[in-house]
């Protein structure tokens, strides 16, 4: 155990944001300098339980009590090797997670629970910079060829895996960066590109190779691909966005949040000078509350936006756990990110029934009506339509699965009822050879989910090429998501 009373001595704290004047001059991490002296304090608060609800609580299966016990002894590397047994990239869940683990803390019953992510993030970011995190080369090669499709979280996870046990990965990407939604979905803000890159060299010096602008399905065709590698990891990502047809949605100003945020990243990473959509003096209205909407507002904060305002169907959710999320569920709770703390104003229980335009074809309003849950449904609350001001519009409802066309129509792979590809415990497709990890068969999902089944894949990818495999396995496909 940590520190015997560290849970009755010490408050939960966590790291303070920058003032917002100063961060919207910049697309830097939010965050302020904690100091390693109190992230130790806080592992001491850990307790050590018998059953470690955080576990549970955890896709990965992270070692949560065993690092917070490290950290408190000042064990650093110890900490860091534990963290780096269930997690290849601590420092993206650490940054990005919303910590199933810690609404899971059995402190969390009658107290805070203990800052779990910022323990994390806190020793990946010591391990880096102590010289900790080297490249890790197989031992012996095994002959046999994987090849990746998409560079998300779970390919990244798999091809890394993959790499370590002695295979030749290739992992192809379209984009011109290897990332997926972590490179240019993801804004600077949250996570600092840089991260990546690190991340990304460590996988070249272990023997990862990457194609960037290869479109699989398109510029490599299936058959190549089939016929070139020995196994097939298809991590393509839930990339078919959804949409709103209500009568303007052809003006122009209306775009998806993956129109929008993609090119402001690229900004950010000094790829462009200049978004072609861009929020500067624009009254900007944000359709959807989840993550990609609180990714716009803080983007659409740092272009300079007149006013933003988000707009999400669903009512208010309370700020404490209600009695259908009880402990140690992920309870649905209103939650401030560091965006909304920029500014902006959120609207709930409000759907659009159009987008207005002015006469030369460009959005100028959004016209909106409340909505109450009537027999499962939302209806109309009557009298309650009104417009309000929108010369910039973006979409941010979520994505439905995969695309549908060239690759896995090539490819032959079955679909399930939802529309994701369809795989069986092992995580391989209809078709024999042919793996899936990621949200391109759980559907949108989070980095962690992501993570967690790009190491559960590999592992029964090095399974079907050798017979064997030491890699472990954190979850099988059938898990249902926490979050
Ligand atoms: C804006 C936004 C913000 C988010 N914020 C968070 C967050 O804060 N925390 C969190 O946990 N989750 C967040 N998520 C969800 C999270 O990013 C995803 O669940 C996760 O990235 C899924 O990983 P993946 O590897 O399955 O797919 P992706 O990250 O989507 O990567 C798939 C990659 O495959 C590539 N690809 C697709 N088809 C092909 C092809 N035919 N050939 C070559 N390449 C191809 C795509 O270009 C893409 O780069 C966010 C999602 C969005 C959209
Ligand atoms: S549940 Fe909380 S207090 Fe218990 S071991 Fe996990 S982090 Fe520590």
């Amino acid at each position: 155990m940590a520190d015997p009373k560290g849970f009755l001595t010490t408050k939960r704290e966590n790291a303070t944001h920058r003032p917002v004047f100063l961060r919207l001059k910049d697309w830097r991490e939010v965050y302020d300098e904690f100091g390693n002296e109190r992230v130790q304090q806080q592992a001491g608060r850990c307790m050590d339980c018998g059953i470690p609800f955080c576990h549970q609580g955890c896709p990965l299966g992270n070692l949560i009590p065993e690092w917070n016990t490290l950290v408190w002894k000042e064990d650093w590397k110890r900490a860091a090797e534990r963290l780096h047994a269930t997690n290849n990239f601590p420092e993206f869940t650490g940054t990005l997670c919303p910590a199933p683990c810690e609404s899971a803390c059995v402190l969390g019953i009658n107290d805070d629970p203990v800052s779990i992510k910022r323990v994390e993030v806190s020793i990946v970011d010591r391990a880096w910079d102590e010289g900790w995190v080297t490249p890790q080369i197989a031992a012996t090669k095994t002959g046999k060829k994987v090849a990746v499709v998409g560079s998300g979280p779970a390919g990244l996870a798999a091809a890394q895996q993959l790499t370590r046990a002695g295979h030749d990965v290739v992992v192809f990407e379209r984009a011109d960066a290897v990332g997926g939604l972590l490179r240019y979905g993801i804004p600077e803000f949250k996570m600092e590109k840089a991260r990546l890159d690190r991340r990304l060299d460590q996988m070249r010096a272990e023997g990862t190779e990457f194609r960037t602008s290869v479109n699989v399905g398109v510029d490599v065709t299936a058959e190549q691909l089939r016929a070139e590698y020995d196994a097939v990891v298809l991590a393509g990502g839930a990339t078919a966005w959804r949409d709103l047809p209500v009568p303007g949605r052809d003006l122009a100003g209306v775009h998806q949040a993956m129109e929008y945020l993609p090119p402001a990243n690229r900004v950010a990473a000094g790829r462009l000078d200049r978004s072609p959509i861009h929020a500067g003096g624009k009254h900007v209205v944000v359709i959807g509350g989840g993550d990609t909407g609180a990714d716009c507002v803080g983007t659409a904060h740092r272009q300079g936006a007149a006013s933003v305002t988000q707009l999400e169907i669903m009512p208010k959710p309370p700020l404490s756990r209600a009695e259908a999320h009880p402990w140690p569920t992920y309870p649905m709770l209103y939650r401030v990110t560091s965006a909304h703390e920029e500014g902006g104003e959120r609207v709930y229980s409000v759907s659009t029934t159009e987008f207005v335009g002015d006469d030369a074809g460009n959005v100028r309003a959004l016209r909106i009506t409340e909505v109450a849950m009537e027999n499962g449904r939302f209806a109309p609350v009557e009298g309650s339509t009104r417009e309000i001001p929108a010369d910039l519009v973006t979409l941010a409802m979520g994505f439905v699965g995969p695309e549908k066309a060239d690759l896995l129509t090539d490819l032959g792979v079955d679909l399930d009822d939802r529309g994701n590809v369809a795989r069986g415990r092992d995580f391989q497709t209809s078709v024999d050879g042919v793996f899936t990890a990621g949200d391109m068969g759980r559907g949108q999902s989070l980095i962690v989910w992501a993570i967690a089944e790009g190491r559960s894949a590999a592992a029964e990818v090095d399974t079907y090429l050798t017979q064997r495999t030491v890699l472990p396995r954190p979850i099988e496909p059938t898990d249902r998501p926490l979050v």
